[in-house]
């Protein structure tokens, strides 16, 4: 899929639009516009109404270690400065930026791919590079390749793939293309390495720390002991209420507390449509649960997350389900998997995270509760503590731990976090639905159209209805079915032009049903109903409508 289309279609037909665009724009930001904001929602509403409200806390779940409770929160977005040092988004939040001398460009440190070459040993002439050799060694036994040539050799290519000097018998192989972190960590300086749009190694500036969350100030005054953080993610707020809401609502562990909300991160290098923004919304539960069936939890998150993409359309093919390495863990973590999709802007084979299943063990209830606790007399909650002898990061000091008056047993609960990205999400939805296909014309003749395949829960449109002519009560009779539809569904009514015409501009934005006031209409009270994907039509009776659509939306 050409992704210049899809954003060209996501602007002309009003899904998003560049922050500020008539000021030139803010990198990083994005606003959605009349069909975006309604297929964003539909994301939220369907993760909503599939995690929270529409979850039965009386059954068990397929999959589930036992029943279990779900509720809400909405948090504020500013929250007490300590939240975020306690959380260890203070100290811990921030990446490396490098900066090219040569490309002016900047980098994230942990997403610029250094290239490594070597030779090839079978095609080697050269007794000098005859082995797997480093690149910078190679380098050196190029040194006499004409520069032009060197440029050619050192392109970024995502890949494997082969390159061959002007010297017929040395084939070099790039055969590896590493994260520069893990080169650093080999011990190759980065004088060796060769930035991406950069001809020459050694351009880059050494790793500078970066914090990621945007800092404001609260009050008049200003000062810095006033200065207050735009959350970088939605779960503190959850982790600061938990106990309000154990003691306010009668939910018992396990349970879980869903947040959905904006968040905001000061991103080196926002990139790639809205993959990667400054300002963006997240779909987050915190689960809470006993220690010995967290591990149980955990799979059980993680794998009905994984579904949740797959009945909303995204196929297996694309969508994949990556535990991390033990390398990659958080050094709190259990166990993590992203849930990753192919999208479209990452070379082939690579794939972007949707979503992070995480194990968090009890490590931020723990965080947010010691420091004032007594270390002795409670020696299972431990405050860890500073090189000056006092408590690190100075907690509540509030006891978030939780009374299991079943099993007379007080614990601090293991957390079980599924986080996900709602415009990560509504992007990869919006990815796989875009198709370009043939539909017949009202003379039967085959027409190229633009499609949105996107599933009709999340489709901003549910259906259109569209008299066939502008007469003979046509109208009248449509404007009754469009107006008993409009009380349950986003629909719309569109009597301008040739009806072909009308059907593939609601293909283009993804309307998964047309409804269709026609001669028959005004004779037997039957309109018909066409299928977007299979071009399917029907009779039905147009007070049936309703019924019809709700039907097909809810797949029953
Ligand atoms: P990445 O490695 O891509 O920066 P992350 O691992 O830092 O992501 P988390 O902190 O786990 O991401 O955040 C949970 C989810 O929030 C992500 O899976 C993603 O869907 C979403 N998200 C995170 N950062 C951004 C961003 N800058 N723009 C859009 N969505 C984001």
């Amino acid at each position: 899929m050409d992704m210049d289309k899809l954003v060209s279609l996501c602007k002309r037909r009003g899904f998003l639009f560049q922050s500020s665009e008539i000021y030139g724009g803010l990198n990083g930001f994005w606003d959605y516009g009349p069909l975006g904001v309604e297929l964003k929602r539909n994301v939220k509403e369907a993760w909503w109404r599939d995690m929270v409200t529409g979850h039965d806390e009386l059954s068990q779940l397929p999959g589930a270690p036992s029943a279990y409770d779900m509720t809400g929160l909405d948090c504020t977005i500013i929250m007490h400065p300590q939240v975020w040092k306690c959380s260890g988004h203070y100290d811990l939040f921030h990446d490396f930026m490098v900066d090219c001398t040569s490309t002016k460009k900047r980098y994230r440190y942990d997403q610029i791919y250094a290239v490594t070459l070597s030779v090839k040993p079978n095609h080697s002439t050269n007794p000098e590079i005859s082995k797997q050799q480093p690149f910078t060694e190679v380098w050196t036994t190029l040194a006499s390749t004409p520069d032009e040539q060197k440029a050619d050799l050192w392109k970024r290519a995502g890949g494997k793939y082969s390159v061959r000097s002007k010297n017929a018998d040395e084939a070099f192989e790039m055969v590896d293309v590493k994260k520069l972190p893990d080169l650093v960590k080999a011990g190759t300086a980065l004088t060796a390495v060769v930035a991406p749009d950069a001809n020459v190694p050694g351009t880059l500036t050494a790793p500078r720390e970066f914090n990621l969350m945007f800092k404001t100030i609260v009050g008049a005054l200003g000062g810095e002991d006033d200065a207050a953080f735009l959350r970088p993610e939605t779960a503190q707020g959850i982790f600061v209420n938990f106990k309000n809401v154990v003691d306010s609502s009668r939910v018992k562990v396990p349970f879980g507390i869903a947040q959905v909300g904006k968040s905001f991160r000061n991103e080196i290098t926002p990139r790639n449509f809205t993959f990667r923004s400054r300002e963006f919304e997240q779909m987050e539960i915190e689960f809470f649960c006993k220690p010995d069936t967290s591990q149980q939890w955990y799979k059980y998150w993680r794998d009905r997350r994984y579904q949740w993409y797959l009945d909303l359309g995204l196929p297996r093919e694309r969508l994949q389900l990556r535990e991390h390495h033990a390398e990659e863990l958080s050094h709190y973590s259990i166990g993590t998997a992203d849930i990753e999709y192919a999208f479209p802007f990452l070379p082939a084979g690579e794939f972007g995270e949707l979503e992070g299943v995480a194990h968090r063990g009890d490590f931020d209830l723990r965080s947010h509760m010691e420091g004032k606790l007594d270390p002795n007399s409670k020696p299972d909650l431990k405050v860890e503590l500073g090189p000056d002898g006092k408590p690190k990061h100075r907690g509540s000091g509030k006891d978030l731990s939780y009374f299991d008056d079943q099993a007379r047993q007080r614990f601090v609960p293991h957390v079980i976090e599924p986080s996900a990205g709602a415009d990560r999400a509504t992007l990869a939805f919006l990815c796989e639905a875009y198709h370009e296909d043939t539909a017949p014309d009202e003379n039967g003749k085959p027409q190229e159209r633009v499609v949105l395949k996107l599933h009709p829960r999340l489709a901003p449109i549910k259906a259109a209805v569209l008299p066939l002519v502008k007469k003979d009560g046509m109208p009248e009779a449509a404007q009754k079915i469009y107006r008993a539809l409009k009380k349950q569904f986003n629909v719309y009514y569109d009597d301008g032009g040739a009806v072909g015409r009308r059907y593939r501009r609601q293909d283009e934005i993804g309307t998964p049903y047309c409804i269709t006031v026609d001669g028959q209409t005004l004779t037997d009270g039957t309109v018909t109903v066409r299928d977007r994907d299979s071009l399917k039509q029907w009779r039905i009776k147009a007070e049936e409508c309703p019924a019809e659509i709700a039907k097909r939306i809810n797949g029953e």
